[in-house]
């Protein structure tokens, strides 16, 4: 069977994505790419995570065609797909409906910045896709909404932003791993709701100032990052 431990990954960030709440029923995938193999695995569509073993995964190559598996991707795979071709940093993508970022992506209105817990991983507001248009949804819809998310994100580093909110949909993350992409998926979800409150209570809260913004985010994220232990260490 081919990669066997990348199965096993993108198995264990599903997973994940469940223990953390931020994935009910079935409402949510993670996948990862072999950038030396060009080949995706992902999450089957729509059988139950206490069921689903490393060899349900379904491999493909980047334009979606089945490489291994008997069972059919997550009908998300061609949003994933459009991410990996347009942002070849990343490693791994989670899409959730956890609660409080898909209020926001509801609401098609971008998470600001308004702290420095945002700061340490989202490099500024995180931004709200445009609504798809009537064409858009009625012809390869899952594609279109990748290339919504790849537009909106344009100029911008997508290790240093991480996140979109799809209107009227859900929020998609990444990362450099399947494991990295959950993480987001799952400090989102704390961070959408923190602004949340924080605008019940201060409807004109101040955006962190740009000093501050910057030092969060490189102090964790920046060439002379020293927040946490060196790697090996
Ligand atoms: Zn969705």
């Amino acid at each position: 069977m081919k990669l066997q431990s990348l199965r096993e990954e993108v198995l264990e960030a599903n997973l994940e994505l469940v223990r953390r709440g931020l994935v009910i029923d079935t409402f949510g995938n993670a996948s990862a790419i072999s950038r030396k193999e060009g080949l995706v695995v992902i999450k089957p569509s729509g059988v139950a995570y206490d069921r689903m073993r490393p060899a349900d995964m379904v491999v493909t190559d980047l334009e979606g065609h089945i490489v291994e598996g008997t069972l059919r991707p997550s009908s998300d795979l061609p949003t994933h797909l459009a991410l990996y071709r347009a942002f070849e940093v990343i490693g791994g993508v989670a899409h959730t409906h956890s609660r409080s970022a898909t209020a926001w992506a509801q609401a098609g209105r971008p998470i600001p910045c308004l702290g420095t817990t945002h700061a340490d991983y989202f490099h500024g507001p995180i931004p709200a896709t445009p609504s798809l248009g009537p064409a858009e949804i009625a012809t390869d819809y899952e594609l279109n909404t990748g290339h919504a998310i790849v537009r909106t994100l344009a100029g911008k580093d997508p290790l240093a932003m991480p996140a979109v909110l799809v209107a009227s949909h859900a929020p998609f993350c990444w990362g450099s791993s399947a494991a990295g992409a959950a993480h987001i998926a799952w400090i989102l979800e704390e961070v959408a709701q923190m602004a949340y409150a924080t605008l019940v209570i201060h409807s004109n809260a101040a955006p962190l100032a740009d000093e501050l913004r910057d030092k969060h985010f490189q102090r964790k994220h920046g060439p002379a990052a020293y927040y946490g232990q060196k790697a090996g260490s």
